[in-house]
């Protein structure tokens, strides 16, 4: 068997794996980076890409329907969408992304083995080709950044055909009529709310009482008032129990407060959660593990020297940027810098209709924590721009420590909120004050300025909203 010497191995692709490579090459440190299929991840190939994408798709369909005519804009007709066409102007975004991966990694010395890894000892580890030769790879720093994925419930697999992962969502060659979503997260309620846009008729099913579990209230209503609106149903405090094939599609048995409902459907979508790829490694390498993730300290050290972890599979939540940023910091530390992973905030964004972002604490977990509080509100119906966008639901709102008007978060949901985000992730990562925002002289007239008002309500000073 022929063995392969090298400083550092990592062990996937993903947004956290491949940056994390390049910054090692650009660290000067002899890098193999293995991936066993998907060059770039689930990120690039089935997740984060693959779905804005679409989603792109799905509002571009609904304002051609319903906001061109408001506009003056007439077409020749209702727009049709051409599923087929969607689908391969998806996968060539998603060719060119992966494809700049490998050029990225080559650009960066960083050498590439496709294949899939296994542990023999924290230094070694041995890689099965697709043509079924075995080579072992010996390096000093193993990074694990082998990621996660879908997690199946008893009742539905998703090796039968009506029943879906995000994965085989992504890849849907025509919209189904009637889609049930079990599961009312991030991923189900982009995906459900897309394919509602472009005709199909859709139920969300979630276990806990309210949709977006863990994001404000005041969010989650909004989120849900959008759903209502556009005709998607939802049930909440609801258990998926199962489904059977009907002469018309499936039935999906789900259990309510109120007893057993069957539901029509002809596709179900579980979006229950993802699973951190963790296993075979933790038992191979004795690693501790919660919560399904790899325990690692700031410095993304596992419990087992020269081992790290990154990414969906580390501790922390499952997020694109929180594994590139894991893996930009475990880069430096194996070249013997000294960079600790100590980021005050991993901003959020849910791609729903209206948009939502976080940064920092929300309202809710600042005063769960006993601060006292300023908040300021500034909605979408006073700006400007957002009126021009015809985007006019939700709000932005700036939350401060009372103490001493330090921004403790901001929570944005509308128009724009995933781009938006970043200044107050930078607010929050510099203990900025609310004037620090407030009075940032902002363009106009853009989406940013109900920021800037937002950070001023807090104090009491808007321009554009009475002060309350
Ligand atoms: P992954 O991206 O999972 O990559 C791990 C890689 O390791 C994989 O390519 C896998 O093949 C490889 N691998 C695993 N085991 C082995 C082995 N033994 N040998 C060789 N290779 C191996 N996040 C966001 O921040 N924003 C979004 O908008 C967003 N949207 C999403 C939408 C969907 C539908 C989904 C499913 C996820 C979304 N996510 C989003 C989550 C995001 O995709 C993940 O957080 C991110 O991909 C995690 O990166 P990672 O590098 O840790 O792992």
């Amino acid at each position: 068997m022929d063995t392969l010497t090298y400083d550092a191995v990592v062990v996937g692709a993903g947004p956290g794996g491949y940056p994390c490579a390049i910054r090692l090459g650009q660290l000067g440190v002899k890098t193999l980076c293995i991936e066993r299929e998907n060059w770039g991840g689930v990120c690039l190939n089935v997740g984060c890409i693959p779905s804005k994408a679409l989603i792109t798709a799905g509002r571009k369909y609904e304002e051609a329907r319903h906001n061109f005519d408001e506009m003056g804009i007439v077409l020749g007709g209702a727009p049709t969408l051409d599923m087929g066409k969607l689908q391969a102007w998806k996968g060539s975004i998603v060719k060119r992304l992966t494809g700049g991966v490998s050029t990225l990694l080559k650009a960066n010395k960083v050498d590439q083995l496709v294949g899939e890894a296994k542990a023999i000892d924290p230094h070694t580890l041995e890689v099965t080709k697709p043509d079924g030769t075995v080579v072992r790879v010996q390096a000093k720093h193993v990074v694990l950044a082998t990621g996660s994925r879908p997690i199946e419930i008893p009742g539905f697999s998703f090796k039968d055909e009506p029943v879906m992962d995000s994965t085989k969502a992504l890849a849907l060659a025509e919209v189904p009529r009637r889609l049930v979503v079990i599961g009312g997260g991030y991923i189900g309620l982009e995906l459900g709310q897309m394919l509602n846009k472009v005709g199909a008729e859709v139920t969300v099913v979630e276990a806990q009482d309210s949709l977006l579990p863990g994001f404000d209230p005041e969010v989650t209503k909004l989120v849900a008032r959008a759903c209502k609106k556009s005709g998607i149903r939802v049930v909440l405090q609801a258990k998926a129990l199962g489904w059977e094939q009907a002469e018309d599609g499936v039935v999906v048995r789900i259990q309510t407060a109120a007893g057993e409902e069957r539901l029509a459907a002809d596709k179900i979508l579980v979006t229950v959660g993802r699973r951190p790829n963790a296993e075979p490694w933790a038992s191979a390498l004795g690693l501790q593990v919660e919560r399904g993730q790899i325990v690692v300290d700031k410095q993304l050290r596992t419990s087992v020297p020269g081992v790290y972890a990154i990414g969906d599979v580390a501790s922390g939540v499952m997020l694109a940027h929180k594994a590139t940023h894991d893996g930009e910091v475990v880069a430096e530390v194996i070249a013997g810098h000294t960079a600790f992973n100590d980021a005050r905030t991993v901003p959020a964004v849910v791609f729903t209709d209206p948009e939502i972002a976080t940064a920092g604490l929300q309202e809710h977990e600042a005063a769960a924590k006993g601060y006292t509080l300023k908040v300021g509100r500034f909605p979408w119906v006073a700006n400007g721009r957002a009126l021009t966008q015809i985007e006019t639901d939700g709000f932005v709102k700036v939350i401060l420590d009372a103490a001493d008007d330090r921004v403790l978060g901001v929570t944005i949901a509308g128009p724009h909120a995933s781009d938006l985000i970043s200044e107050a992730a930078l607010a929050v990562e510099m203990d900025a004050e609310a004037l620090d925002i407030g009075l940032t002289i902002h363009p106009h007239p853009t989406l940013g300025e109900a920021v800037m008002e937002a950070a001023k309500a807090a104090l009491g000073e808007a321009i554009h909203i009475v002060n309350k």
